[in-house]
């Protein structure tokens, strides 16, 4: 089972998301590094929802902010490790919806329950395989973590 860290500010910040947009869907992604065994995310970055069709069930980003975010990250040294959205008044389980709109193989997709406005349950699932034919939702462990080391130092003993 692969391991999800986030810094206990980023899984706050999440939730909150879900709640300051509940009955709709917020979503993002989350930045980070990848570690042994998933990723740690160091940073959380809010997206529009552009979906306007059906806001509470579904979610997208506008491959115009996919750009800017991915650009963001690697400002600060680390790379698109998953994406969150929150499901109002629905389980934190995968739908087809967000199967079939998942694409970032190897990246996580975290789902937060909001359940009359309050973050319930968040899980989260890796998105396995090697092909869209052969993809692959897994359930894996969130772990909330206090802090990573700084950004900088970090940074650069990769670099080294
Ligand atoms: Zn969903």
């Amino acid at each position: 089972m692969s391991v999800l860290q986030l810094t206990r500010a980023v899984y706050e910040a999440i939730r909150a998301h879900g709640e300051e947009t509940y009955p709709h869907e917020c979503c993002g992604a989350l930045l980070g590094k990848p570690a042994a065994g998933g990723w740690r995310i160091d940073a959380a970055v809010k997206a529009g929802n552009t979906r306007t069709d059906s806001a509470h069930n579904r979610y997208n980003i506008a491959p115009a902010e996919l750009v800017k975010i991915e650009r963001e990250a690697r400002s600060l040294g680390l790379s698109i490790g998953g994406f969150y959205h929150s499901h109002p008044d629905h389980p934190a389980q995968w739908s087809q919806t967000d199967f079939a709109e998942a694409h970032w193989l190897g990246c996580s997709y975290v789902i937060t329950a909001v359940a009359q406005g309050r973050a319930a349950v968040t899980n989260s699932f890796f998105l396995a395989g090697t092909t869209e034919e052969d993809k692959r939702f897994e359930q894996e462990k969130i772990e909330v973590v206090a802090a990573f080391e700084p950004l900088a130092a970090f940074t650069e003993s990769k670099k080294a």
